[in-house]
């Protein structure tokens, strides 16, 4: 049986189990598409209404409350540590790939101890990765679950704890998956060269550019929120993304320095929902990915909370961290 098939049956099963009368079916942007089908299938195999949210979900912090007894969320993997209520994750990794050659693209390494990274949806491919780089001759280290990472050598956006766990001893890292983000910050948070093999593209590179040029965009955000007179504080309501006490902290902070903050507290963060606000500039306490992968989006710079204690001067530009949501 494939294992889509093994994944869905699983979800039929958790639906008939819960005894759920309605379901509410929650996915991310990408899968819209199948989103549709997804429903007219569970409902025909369970006899069970299946109602969609029309709201993309960004993460598995991102559980939308609605009116259903069962929430079945696609395309994420749990965060461990969040406390869920009647969610299924529909979460349906990628298998490894019989042929690893396209790996060769990132050899050789700048070095023979590898720290090695993904993401939850090439999770799978992990053992087969080390078991390839281990036959060149390489170390291979992988940092293990805890706090919101459920799978070795995970990264999310907000928490690069894998990357740290193995920092000190490892020459180099090795990020296996798609897209920029997740190893752009890891190259953010550590001087140790970053390499990216791209599951999508076949293909290799380093990430020293991207990291110069987000560290010019994140000093220019910060020098020009030197001179802002107010200052938004954002918190979100989602699930996982909810830090009013870093807020609290933050807005605490901005009075000692007698600056004007006010807390925003909203759903989903992004500019159309800021318009019209006499702010200067913003403070997000919500995901970290906002701040520096949608920045061009945003009319005012929009900064990290480590960000703001440089402007205010409570942290140096030498002491920069990427933010992450801690357990
Ligand atoms: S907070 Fe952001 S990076 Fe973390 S799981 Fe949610 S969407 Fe992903």
């Amino acid at each position: 049986m494939e294992r889509e098939d093994l994944e869905f049956d699983r979800c039929v099963e958790a639906i008939l189990h819960s005894g759920a009368k309605i379901v509410g079916l929650q996915f991310p942007a990408g899968l819209k598409t199948r989103a549709v089908d997804i429903a007219r299938k569970l409902q025909q195999e369970t006899d069970v209404p299946v109602m969609l949210s029309a709201d993309p979900s960004f993460g598995a912090c991102d559980v939308k409350q609605m009116p259903v007894d069962l929430i079945v969320h696609l395309g994420h993997a749990p965060i461990p540590d969040l406390h869920y209520k009647n969610v299924f994750f529909y979460d349906n990794p990628l298998p490894p790939p019989e042929n690893l050659a396209f790996l060769d693209n990132a050899l050789p390494l700048p070095g023979m101890n590898v720290g090695l990274l993904t993401t939850t949806q090439f999770r799978g491919w992990v053992p087969k990765v080390r078991e390839y780089l281990e036959q060149k001759g390489y170390s291979v280290f992988v940092g293990k679950t805890g706090g919101r990472i459920a799978y070795e050598g995970q990264l999310l956006g907000c928490d690069y704890s894998v990357a740290r766990a193995v920092e000190n001893d490892v020459d180099c890292f090795l990020f296996v998956g798609s897209g920029d983000f997740h190893p752009l910050a890891v190259a953010l948070m550590t001087p140790k060269p970053v390499v990216v093999a791209d599951v999508e593209k076949g293909t290799a590179r380093r990430l020293d550019e991207e990291k110069d040029r987000t560290i010019r965009q994140r000093h220019g955000a910060i020098t020009t929120a030197q001179s802002a007179g107010t200052f938004g504080i954002l918190v979100s309501t989602k699930l996982g993304q909810h830090r009013m006490e870093l807020a609290q902290y933050l807005l605490s902070l901005a009075e000692k320095h007698d600056k004007l903050a006010q807390i925003f507290i909203m759903d989903l963060v992004s500019q159309d929902a800021l318009d019209g606000y006499k702010i200067d500039a913003w403070v997000n306490t919500a995901c970290p990915r906002v701040a520096i992968e949608d920045y061009l989006m945003f009319k005012k710079p929009i900064l990290t909370p480590q960000e703001f204690e440089i402007v205010l001067g409570e942290r140096q530009w030498k002491d920069y961290e990427m933010d992450e949501i801690k357990s």
